[in-house]
């Protein structure tokens, strides 16, 4: 194969078995301070016709995928995207779902009729980081997006797509613990995503959150991280498939995993997760020595 396929560098891990189709590279964006996914990346959108070349050769580089994502940040914003996305679905009938990142107020501003194109073109699902519903916390870590804005790209592109939302446990610290908490099960309620996922901060060297870390920010302890989890469950009262797919949730004693988050539908599934949040608290205060992911990452024994 002489085609040189360009890879996105980045995909969620529930995309983990999906083509992977790259139609910008970088971020529009690329501020947020707890981010490094892009850093070195300068946004731009790739040319349609580079495109089109890999999506006739999608399946001799997936050759068992059986749907597709596009990466990278925000393809949404690419100029062709419609006709990228018509053309994806046309040359390869085996897939079966596409989804894309794509950032809240991009959404939140994009025009009906072209969320209703992308939809009939075959878009499928939508990838938002929420991080926090907290108007304090999203500017804190320069999201970029209010509150407002996620609740409109919830509600407004929940009319085309399914939406998963991503929410950054302990993303305030101590000090907004709860705010965060509340304040995101409120956007949740409002906003009424078909996923929520969990991912606990964890600090990438270099990053600007690197500098707020014990000055604006106190990372949270392994209690205080199930307390916030817990206070986020409960606070959610919309349907939602909720989940903390990620490993930078695990809680570890003598290097073994011994909590991997809480998953199930909510409200209905609520009292059993809660249960399990309640059970592994008290694990906690029994057994002392727990290490999360910030402690495995410095170790180096997790990789995010
Ligand atoms: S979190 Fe998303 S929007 Fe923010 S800089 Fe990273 S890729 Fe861009």
């Amino acid at each position: 194969m002489e085609l040189d396929y360009d890879y996105p560098p980045y995909r969620p891990p529930s995309e983990a078995g999906s083509a992977l189709l790259r139609v910008v590279r970088g971020c529009t964006w690329n501020k947020c301070a707890f981010c490094g996914m892009y850093k070195d990346i300068k946004f731009e959108q790739r040319r349609k016709e580079e495109v089109f070349k890999e999506i006739e050769h999608l399946r001799e580089f997936f050759p068992v995928a059986r749907t597709a994502f596009l990466g990278d940040s925000n393809p949404l914003v690419h100029k062709d995207i419609v006709e990228i996305v018509r053309y994806l679905r046309e040359r390869n009938p085996w897939i079966e779902r596409v989804t894309a990142y794509a950032r809240a107020r991009t959404i939140a501003r994009m025009k009906r009729e072209k969320l209703e194109a992308l939809k009939r073109a075959g878009l499928n699902r939508l990838h938002i980081g929420m991080e926090s519903g907290d108007d304090e916390i999203l500017e804190m870590v320069s999201k970029g997006a209010t509150a407002e804005d996620l609740i409109e790209a919830g509600k407004k592109g929940g009319k085309f797509f399914e939406i998963s939302f991503y929410y950054i446990l302990g993303l305030g610290g101590k000090e907004r613990m709860e705010n965060h908490a509340k304040r995101s099960a409120e956007v949740i309620n409002q906003a009424r995503p078909d996923f929520v996922r969990v991912r606990t901060l964890t600090v990438i060297p270099g990053t600007p959150i690197e500098k707020m870390i014990g000055e604006k920010i106190t990372l949270l302890t392994a209690e205080e991280q199930l307390n916030e989890l817990r206070m986020l469950v409960e606070g959610i009262k919309v349907r939602t498939y909720f989940t903390c797919d990620h490993v930078s949730n695990y809680l570890f004693h003598r290097g073994r995993a011994f909590f991997m988050g809480v998953h199930g539908v909510l409200p209905d599934e609520k009292e059993r997760m809660l249960e399990e949040i309640s059970d592994a608290l008290e694990l906690v205060r029994s057994i002392g020595e727990v290490m999360n992911s910030n402690d495995m990452a410095k170790l180096g024994r997790i990789m995010l």
